[in-house]
Parts: C-alpha cells; structure tokens; sequence
C-alpha cells in the first residue's frame, strides 16, 4: 500500500506541482513625444470555476477604448476608492452571454503618461504606475506574457530581463512573472554598469555616469552575496537587476529578480539607502502574501527585517540598532496586533504594524532561535513562497516545535 501511494506520488508529482498559469500578451506604444500611450492588454484567462463576469482593476487616467471578448455581453468600466491603495482607480466589469471557465479577453487603452513615471526623454511602465489592468486580489498571480513595445527610434526599452528580440523601434519581452510586475522603461539612453562575471546589473537612464551608481553596484553585489547565503540557501538570486529611471518618486523590488529605484540622489554610503537596498532586494523572495491584506507582513514585515540583518552583518550595529528602536516605538503607537489588523479599517497603522510589528516579531522569533535554525526557518520560508501566516506557523512548528508556534502567535497578537 505504502508502495503503491509512493508510486502515485512520483507519477502525480509533477502534474500537481503543475499549475497551469494566465497567459497575458501585451502590446504597449509609447509616443514620448507628446507623452502619451496605446496599450492592447489581451489575457487568455482559465477561472477553475465557470464564472458569468470578470473583473479588472486599471489607473483611473486612462481612457478604456475598448473591451472585447467571444462571449462578451456588455462591459462598464466604473470609478471606484481602493482602500488598501488608497486611490480611486477604474473598475472594468465583463459580463459574459452565459458563464465560462476559459476566455480571451482584449482591453484597449491608453492616455496620457501620469506625470510621476515621465521625464523629458523618459517613459517608466512599472508596478507602482498601475499600467496594467490586474484581476482583483490577484495582482501578484504568475502569468505566463509576453509584452511587445514600441518606441520612435532612437528609444532603447530595457525591462527585468533582455529582451527575446530587440531591433529599431520594437522590443520584445517574455518570461513568468506577477501580472502587476511586467516593465518597461523606455529612454534614449542607458548607462550598463556590471562587474566581471557579476550578477547585478545596473540600468541608469539618461544622466551620466556618477561614482554613487559604482557604489550601488557594489553594495547589491555584496547585498545579494548576503541574502543568498541566508534567505537564497535553497533558491538563490542568480541574476538581479536594478532600474534608475530617474523619476524622484520611491523604490520597491520585485519579485522577478529586479528593483527600481528612481532617487536619482540615491546613496548608498547612507545607512537609511543602504537599508533600502537590502529591503528592496530581498523582495526577490518576500512577495506572496496578499498585498492588500494583513498577510502582507510576509512581504513587508519579512523584507525590513531582511535589510536590518544585512545592516547587521555588515557590521553597522549602531544603524541595526536604532532602527529597530524606532520600530518599537512606532509600534507601540499602533492599537492593533498583526493578527488583528483589518485592511478594511486599519489602513492609518499599515507601517506601525506590517512592517514594524512584523519585523519587531521576526526580531524576536530570532533571538529564541538562534542564528543558524533562525536562518534555516527563513530560507525553507523562502523556497516555500509562503503566502499565509497560516502556512508560516506550519513551518514554523515543522522546524522548531509546538512551544514555539505557540508563542509567536501570542507575539503576532500583541
Ligand atoms: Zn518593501
């Protein structure tokens, strides 16, 4: 019997691990000239469950030209606040002339550039301009795409990979990645650095060359050595990017082995852009909790404390520790425990408690365990891509013992 169920796993084995992804093919125009955009979104969508109605998420800015489908009855395209993003942005409801479990879906769109993702000669398509139209609580699903753009000449397009054609005018892009991380950044011109055999490469658009972008090589170079012998033990970094369009706004990491930093100040002699760096990279592994949830501790509260173990290790103990003095403090302002947090209201302690709790826990759940069985539990987290508090505790107790799950929900409730 034993035999028997150990065959069926090693023939089931692989087509359960299977899943089959959404496939998205994108064709995106950028006109920089007068700032503007055309966009083709087309999503071959499967919904498990035959379903009469699907909807998407899109920037309010945009102008929905046209949405499309073979059992298409109607569409609405709708504002609407998102609490946990804290904008308004556009809701497109499809509905369908009876329900289906598979469907091709077109969206055509476009408008102007928002101001915030443009320069003179530059046009940034990335996870935090909403470019894309994202299925609802599913923003960060793999989908399987490939995206097409085009430019006037003149215009180089780089994205988290190379592209699988590239020739005057049109670039093409493909890979397995979030729905909401597809990028493209167009701009006359960009500045390559990458050392001898190195794994991070440094994209920096238009501006000239400065010692800070050297810099920044180095230290994710030395960031990404780090986390690969602590978080990456079973799913290393084995290529790693980093964008600087130059837009002034934020920085954020992706989970498809890339960050975009658009300081163009940025400096990594300072302790608090030297934590960035280390956050942002270590979102190579930390994004699969639901983002507009509480669960997106596993992202968030897992990334901060990622950088202040890199602070840590590179021996600025004195930065270590004043951050997370300010994390406690900050905590302590916040009413709510982690496991208590509801996106729906508790939006106003949403750093208080998914970063600050959250890596204030991991601290502690830290020094119980010790370096060496902490750092474990982190890298099978890690290779997990672990999405619930739920399936965290699991391992949690998998690797340590009851005792020890038990005390880190009592943690994660206060
Ligand atoms: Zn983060």
């Amino acid at each position: 019997m034993r035999r028997l169920y150990l065959l069926c796993l090693i023939l089931l084995g692989p087509l359960l691990t299977c899943r089959a992804h959404n496939t998205v093919s994108v064709d995106l125009t950028i006109r920089p000239e007068n700032q503007t955009f055309a966009c083709r979104y087309e999503l071959g969508a499967s919904f498990g469950q035959a379903r009469g109605s699907c909807t998407f998420n899109l920037n309010r800015k945009f102008r929905l030209a046209q949405a499309s489908s073979p059992h298409l009855r109607d569409y609405t395209a709708t504002p609407f606040f998102d609490a946990f993003q804290q904008d308004t942005l556009l809701r497109i409801t499809l509905r369908f002339e009876s329900p289906v479990r598979h469907e091709k879906i077109t969206l055509r769109y476009g408008g102007a550039i928002p101001e915030r993702f443009r320069t003179d000669s530059l046009a940034e398509f990335t996870a935090s301009a909403n470019w894309l139209p994202n299925l609802p609580d599913h923003e960060y699903d793999l989908v399987r795409y490939q995206l097409t753009v085009h430019t006037p000449a003149g215009y180089e397009v780089i994205s988290t990979n190379e592209p699988r054609r590239a020739r005057a005018g049109t670039f093409v892009f493909a890979g397995l990645a979030p729905n909401i991380e597809l990028t493209a950044v167009a701009a006359r011109r960009f500045t390559r650095l990458r050392a001898p055999q190195g794994v991070v490469r440094v994209y920096k658009a238009n501006g000239a060359p400065h010692h800070r972008d050297s810099l920044l090589l180095r230290d994710a170079t030395a960031i990404v050595a780090y986390h690969n012998r602590i978080i990456g033990r079973q799913d290393p970094i084995r290529r790693f990017r980093i964008l600087l369009p130059g837009t002034n706004r934020n920085a954020f990491g992706l989970l498809d082995n890339c960050a975009v930093i658009t300081y163009s100040d940025f400096d990594t002699r300072k302790p608090a852009d030297l934590l960035i760096l280390a956050h942002e990279i270590s979102h190579k592994w930390w994004g699969w909790g639901r983002w507009n949830t509480r669960e997106n501790w596993l992202n968030e509260g897992f990334a901060a404390y990622s950088g202040l173990l890199y602070l840590r290790a590179a021996g600025d103990t004195a930065s270590y520790r004043k951050e997370l003095a300010k994390y406690r403090a900050s905590a302590a302002q916040a009413p709510v425990s982690l496991l208590r947090f509801d996106a729906g209201k508790d939006m106003g302690y949403f750093r208080p408690v998914i970063y600050h709790k959250g890596a204030l826990a991991l601290a502690d759940l830290h020094a119980r365990l010790g370096d060496e069985a902490f750092f474990q539990l982190l890298s099978a987290t890690a290779a997990a891509r672990v999405a619930t508090t739920e399936a965290f505790l699991r391992l949690v107790e998998r690797h340590t013992d009851r005792a020890t799950r038990d005390w880190l929900v009592a943690r994660l409730s206060s």
